[in-house]
């Protein structure tokens, strides 16, 4: 059996009698030895008939492939529409889009696809921000000097929300008379054409035939997403809700199951389609259907909305400025029963909470169902969890459950955060991965791609150096080492997901998946870390530079 000994400038294990080392060999897939050349040599020796040292990585740094556990594979698809976000972003192949400053902008890079358009065909758009352009708020006005002749839908960059024309309310049948929650309206009465919610948003969805969900079911968008994540270093990414029909997982399986596909993916099924009894049936079958690239059977509940939309379910004092429009996806009763029959059945979740509101009710039915049936080892995980305060991780904490906070949120909404949505107070503690590790909660950070673009090195970046869009520091407290922040893209989110003995760091017996660097995250200066580029990944120990 061929055994590979890769020489690098450096190999960042994640293991604490090991953390560092110069050679990694493989064999079967998987890592044979980690350490120096003399140690790895005693199980492979250089030069024997089925030993090679691979000299690819001498001047690279290795790190476990990395884990993105807060993703969705519409990440690669939401390119088949048009980005209008406020950041530069660049798309699965590598073209950079620039972000757009103004309304204007907007409108103008609007009305230039429009004109490419066949007659009839909507005109979609996504990643925008209102919350970036403060002159007026988006509104029909603005996309009907588009054009009124088509529908067009502006999805924001929370998929929360949508704003559409006056041509796409119309055929939602959206007017002055209409009662449904989440349509926006003026002080004329007539709707401004702004939709919050999936309530409010999906009848002008369906029209336009937008079905966000089947982003990911394409063969084109399971193909784009395993792009994403190999530009970024990522080699298990989950997506994080998904109704996972067979036939889905099945195209899955055999895509995913070509040598050359470039990720391991978790898809995580959606709670929301179906009474708890049989969601838990549909996820422990599904769960025997994983491959080695293909890990199935957790499953997703969304809570509340999002905090820049306004639409997070809060706490008092509430918003700090704006409107509250606090929305429960599933209402707090229904949550509990789904929680507690999902756990009874032995089902892992991940359970979406923006405010602090959706946690502590999140918490409240989880100590609920954990009493009833106790579930060692249960992981369950609080997504995004981004306003819990030091009380609410200790409760965590004493739960057994798992943080997945919403890091690259620092960046980009920041400054938002202080001056507008949860002032500065709460701002400050924002994604309190200090309070986390030294609560002694199981920490991973995401990026929640496309909300945000996937790039572990930025996410880590972000927990690292707690710096805004604008440069301030936001709660200098809760900056976390570089050791930390790469563990909470590695091993940390393996460990939420069920598979940190099999991914997330570099020792005997493990996936051979490394992250391939340019350069050393633990020596460069802090501030640096986002910007080392990445080489490629290895993938089972096959090579996959980025061509
Ligand atoms: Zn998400």
């Amino acid at each position: 059996m061929q055994t590979v000994i890769y020489a690098a400038r450096k190999i960042i294990t994640m293991v604490p009698n090991r953390p560092e080392a110069t050679h990694v060999a493989v064999r079967d897939s998987r890592v044979l030895a980690v350490g120096s050349l003399e140690e790895v040599s005693g199980w492979a020796e250089p030069g024997s008939d089925d030993v090679r040292l691979d000299e690819t990585f001498v001047d690279k740094v290795l790190l476990p492939g990395f884990v993105e556990g807060h993703a969705h594979m519409m990440a690669g698809g939401v390119w088949q529409f048009t980005y209008v976000g406020f950041e530069d972003r660049i798309s699965p192949d590598g073209v950079l889009w620039e972000g757009l400053k103004d309304i204007e902008a907007v409108t103008s890079r609007l009305r230039q696809i429009e004109s490419e358009l066949e007659p009839g065909a909507p005109l979609i758009a996504w990643g925008f921000d209102p919350i970036f352009l403060t002159a007026h708020r988006l509104n029909r006005f603005d996309l009907d000097e588009v054009t009124r002749d088509r529908p067009i839908a502006v999805i924001h960059s929370n998929f929360h929300l949508l704003t559409a024309n006056s041509k796409a309310l119309e055929m939602a049948q959206y007017d002055r008379n209409t009662n449904v929650m989440g349509v926006d309206r003026g002080e004329d009465g007539e709707p401004t054409g702004e939709l919050q919610e999936m309530a409010a948003m999906f009848p002008v969805m369906r029209r336009l035939k937008i079905d966000i969900r089947s982003l990911a079911r394409t063969e084109g968008g399971i193909r784009a997403y395993g792009k994403v994540c190999h530009r970024s270093g990522v080699t298990t990414a989950t997506d994080l809700i998904n109704d996972l029909p067979l036939e889905d997982v099945e195209l899955m399986a055999s895509i995913t199951g070509e040598e050359s596909y470039p990720a391991r993916l978790v898809p995580v099924l959606n709670a929301h389609t179906a009474p708890a009894g049989e969601i838990a049936a549909q996820a422990l079958a599904l769960r025997e259907k994983s491959t080695d690239k293909l890990r199935l059977g957790s499953i997703k509940i969304i809570t509340d909305g999002s905090i820049q939309g306004f639409t997070a379910r809060m706490r008092w004092p509430g918003y700090y400025k704006g409107p509250d429009h606090g929305i429960w996806n599933i209402p707090p009763e229904q949550l509990m029963t789904t929680v507690e029959t999902l756990n009874a059945a032995g089902v892992h979740m991940h359970i979406h909470v923006n405010g602090d509101e959706s946690s502590e009710v999140a918490i409240e039915a989880l100590a609920r169902a954990l009493r009833t049936n106790p579930n060692p080892d249960h992981r369950h995980v609080l997504q995004h969890c981004q306003l819990a305060d030091a009380a609410q991780f200790r409760k965590i904490r004493n739960l057994g459950l798992c943080v997945n906070l919403f890091a690259n949120h620092i960046f980009y909404f920041g400054d938002k955060h202080y001056e507008l949505t949860v002032g500065p107070e709460r701002a400050e503690r924002i994604d309190a991965c200090a309070t986390a590790l030294s609560e002694g909660v199981p920490l991973a950070i995401h990026s929640d791609a496309p909300v945000t673009p996937m790039g572990p090195l930025f996410t880590a970046w972000c927990a690292v150096n707690r710096v805004t869009s604008s440069g301030r520091v936001l709660g200098a407290a809760e900056r976390i080492s570089v050791e930390d922040a790469l563990r909470a893209v590695t091993l940390g989110p393996a460990y939420t997901l069920h598979l940190d003995h099999e991914v997330g760091s570099i020792e005997v017996g493990k996936k051979a998946d490394f992250a391939v660097l340019e350069d050393d995250p633990l020596s460069v200066d802090p501030m640096t870390i986002k910007d080392i580029g990445v080489w490629g990944t290895v993938l089972g120990g096959r090579l996959q530079p980025i061509s």
